[in-house]
C-alpha cells in the first residue's frame, strides 16, 4: 500500500511538543508546568517505558536537579543515594595503574558534592515529577517523522505506524501514526537523534561550527561480594587497554546494593578499523585494578550508546522556527569529567524559560532566538568552554602527551586563558579510519564466561527486543559502496564497533552479502555516526522496541 492509500493520521494540538524522555526533554516539561502550569505539554518517548533506553555512568553533578527542584534532597523517593566519597584517576599500562594526585587535577575535575546513581531511575523519577504537574508522557512512541508548515517551519512531529510487516505492507492490527502539534517542539532526543539529524540538515545548523564528535561508551553494572565494595568509590583510568594514539578511558562507580558500574569509552575518530569497541571494555576489565573488584561477582546489565565530545565548538545552533534542540542532541558533554546529563538539564530548563516566555507574549511556531543567544553565557557554556581544547589536543598529540596538555589548558582556562585559543576538531568520525591493510588485524583473547564476555550474551542482558516482523531500521544507503568501501578496503568494521553485533558480511565473491540482525540493535548510534562509506542511517524502530535497560 502507497503512502497516499493509507487512511488519514489524527493529530493533537498541544502548546509544546518534546521529543525524547531523558533528563533534558523531562526537565523541559517540569520547567514549563512550573512557569506556566495551564499550558499543555506532551512528551513522546521511544522506549517501552521512561528509562528502557537512558545509559549513562552515571556521577550526576545535581547542578540540573538544584535548579529544576531546589527541594529535592527533602523528597524521600528521589534516586540520588549515594554521594561520591573517594574520586581516584589511574594512567594504566598492561599490568600497572599510577594513580594521579587528585591535586594535579584542575578543581572542575573533582567530583565533591557529586552523586552516583543510574540516570535511568532520576528519569523514571522525574517522570512521576512531570506527570504530577500534568505533562502528557507517551511511551512506546517513537517520533519519526517531522511535520514542517508552509514557511519552512516545524509544526510538530509525527510517530510511526504500528503494525507494518517486514515487506513495508500493513498486517491485521495496523494503526496509523499520530501528528502531535505543538506551537513549539524540543528535540530531546540525546546523541545523534535521527530527528534531530535531520533537523540539522535541514537548517543547516552545523554550518559555521565543528562537526559533531562522538565516543561510544559501552557499560556493564556488576553486583560484587560485599568485601570488594567500597560505596562512593569512583574509579576513572585512561592509557592501556588502548594504543596511545586512540582515545578513550574507562569508569568503575561503586553504589546501590553492592552495585558496581564499569564502563569504557572509545573516541570514535579512532584510525584502526581492526578496533572492536567490546573487546576493548572486555579486555580492561582483565587489568589486576579491575579484576579485583570484579572477581566472584555477577553481570547483571550491558548496555551500549554514543556519546557526544565535540562540546564548545561542535554544538551547532539550537534553533529554528518553531523548535530547538536540547541535552546532548546540542552536544552539551564535558569530555573530561564525562558528563552531559547537569547540562542536558540545565539546557532543557534554559529552552524552556524561552519557551515560555514566547508563549506568553502570543508568539507560536517562530525562532527562539534568546536562547540561542543565552547558552554560551550561562553555566552550560562556562562548563563547557574551559574543557573546550581537551579533546582536539588528546586527538593530536595522542594520549601520553595529548592528556596532559588537554590538563595544563584546563588550569591555563580555570585562571582565564588558554595558550591554545580554540583548536578544530577536524574531520567528522567517519571519515578517520585508514585502510586496513596499514595494520594487523587484533587478537583479542577469548571469552571466559566469567570475568569477560561475547557479545550476544551480553545483547542478551541488555532486555533488547523488538518486534521480528518489522522493516528493518537500520538503512543501508547504497549496498555496492557498502562493499567497494566499507568491505574491500576497511574490511568490515560496522562487525565490530557495533556493540550488539548487528552487522556481519557473509558469503565470498559475488555471493558477499551484508546480513543485518537489526533485532539485536541497541540503539547507541554508532553505525550512523562511524560508517566510512556513511550509508547507514538509524532510524527509530516501530514504538517500544529496543533495549529494556534497568539500572543503566
Ligand atoms: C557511557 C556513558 C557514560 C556517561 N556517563 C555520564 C556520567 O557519569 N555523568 C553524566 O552526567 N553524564 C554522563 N553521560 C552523558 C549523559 O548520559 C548524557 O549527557 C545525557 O544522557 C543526555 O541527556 P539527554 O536527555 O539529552 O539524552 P538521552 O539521555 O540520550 O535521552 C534521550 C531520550 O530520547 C529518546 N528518544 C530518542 N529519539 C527518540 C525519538 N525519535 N522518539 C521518541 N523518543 C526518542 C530516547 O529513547 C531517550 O530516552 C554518559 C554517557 C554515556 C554514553
Ligand atoms: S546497529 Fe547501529 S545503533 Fe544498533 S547497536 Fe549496532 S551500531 Fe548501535
Amino acid at each position: 500500500m502507497s503512502s497516499n492509500e493509507l487512511p488519514g493520521r489524527e493529530a493533537m494540538e498541544f502548546d509544546v511538543v518534546i521529543v525524547g524522555a531523558g533528563p533534558a526533554g523531562l526537565s523541559a516539561a517540569i520547567r514549563l508546568k512550573q512557569l506556566a502550569p495551564e499550558c499543555s505539554v506532551v512528551i513522546v518517548e521511544k522506549g517501552s517505558e521512561v528509562g528502557a533506553h537512558i545509559l549513562s555512568g552515571a556521577v550526576i553533578d545535581p547542578i540540573g536537579l538544584d535548579r529544576l527542584l531546589p527541594d529535592w534532597r527533602n523528597d524521600s523517593s528521589h534516586p540520588l543515594r549515594q554521594a561520591v566519597k573517594t574520586d581516584r584517576f589511574y594512567w594504566l599500562t598492561k599490568r600497572r595503574a599510577v594513580r594521579l594526585p587528585n591535586w594535579l587535577m584542575p578543581p572542575l575535575m573533582s567530583n565533591h558534592g557529586n552523586f552516583v546513581a543510574s540516570l535511568g531511575d532520576v528519569c523514571r523519577w522525574l517522570a512521576t515529577k512531570a506527570e504530577s504537574l500534568g505533562v502528557e508522557l507517551y511511551p512506546g512512541f517513537a517520533a519519526t517523522e517531522v511535520l514542517y508548515g508552509s514557511r519552512g517551519e516545524v509544526l510538530g512531529v509525527a510517530t510511526g505506524d504500528m503494525g507494518v510487516g517486514k515487506d513495508g505492507q500493513p498486517k491485521p492490527g495496523f494503526t496509523r501514526g499520530i501528528e502531535l502539534r505543538g506551537k513549539y517542539t524540543l528535540f530531546a532526543e540525546g546523541a545523534r537523534g535521527s530527528l534531530t539529524k535531520a533537523v540539522i540538515a535541514k537548517y543547516a545548523l552545523q554550518q559555521d561550527h565543528d562537526p559533531p564528535k562522538f565516543g561510544i561508551g559501552l557499560k556493564e553494572v556488576w553486583q560484587v561480594p560485599p568485601e570488594q565494595h567500597r560505596a562512593g568509590l569512583i574509579q576513572h583510568t585512561f592509557g592501556w587497554p588502548l594504543d596511545n594514539h586512540t582515545g578513550g578511558g574507562s569508569f568503575l562507580y561503586h553504589w546501590g546494593d553492592n552495585l558496581v558500574s564499569v564502563g569504557f569509552v572509545v573516541h570514535l575518530n579512532y584510525h584502526n578499523p581492526w578496533i572492536s569497541p567490546f573487546e576493548e571494555l572486555q579486555r580492561f576489565k582483565t587489568h589486576p585494578l579491575v579484576r579485583s573488584t570484579l572477581a566472584g561477582g555477577k553481570r547483571i546489565s550491558y548496555g551500549a550508546r554514543a556519546i557526544t565530545e565535540g562540546g564548545w565548538q561542535s554544538v551547532p545552533k539550537l534553533t529554528f522556527p518553531g523548535g530547538a534542540l536540547i541535552g546532548c542532541a546540542g552536544g552539551f558533554v564535558n569530555v573530561p569529567r564525562i558528563k552531559g546529563s547537569h547540562n542536558a538539564m540545565l539546557s532543557g530548563i534554559l529552552a524552556a524559560e524561552k519557551v515560555a516566555e514566547a508563549l506568553a507574549a502570543r508568539r507560536a511556531h517562530d525562532e527562539l532566538e534568546a536562547y540561542e543567544a543565552s547558552w554560551r553565557k550561562s553555566d552550560i557554556g562556562r562548563d563547557l568552554r574551559k574543557v573546550r581544547n581537551v579533546k582536539p589536543l588528546w586527538s593530536r598529540f595522542g594520549t601520553i602527551i595529548g592528556v596532559g596538555l588537554g590538563g595544563l589548558d584546563m588550569w591555563t582556562n580555570t585562571l582565564g586563558f588558554s595558550l591554545f585559543g580554540t583548536l578544530s576538531h577536524g574531520k567528522p568520525d567517519n571519515q578517520t579510519l585508514e585502510p586496513a591493510s596499514k595494520f594487523k588485524p587484533i587478537a583479542y583473547p577469548k571469552p571466559d564466561g566469567k570475568l569477560t564476555f561475547d557479545r550476544l550474551s551480553s545483547v542478551f542482558l541488555s532486555g533488547t527486543n523488538h518486534e521480528a516482523d518489522q522493516p528493518v531500521h537500520l538503512h543501508v544507503a547504497d549496498l555496492e559502496s557498502e562493499k567497494r568501501i566499507e568491505h574491500d578496503v576497511f574490511a568490515g568494521p560496522s562487525n565490530r564497533y557495533c556493540p550488539a553485533g548487528v552487522y556481519e558480511w557473509v558469503g565470498e565473491g559475488a555471493d558477499l552479502k551484508l546480513v543485518i540482525n537489526a533485532q539485536n540493535c541497541v540503539h547507541c548510534k554508532t553505525c550512523d555516526i562511524k560508517d566510512p562509506a556513511g550509508n547507514i542511517t538509524w532510524t527509530a524502530p516501530q514504538g517500544g522496541g529496543g533495549p529494556n535497560y534497568t539500572q543503566m
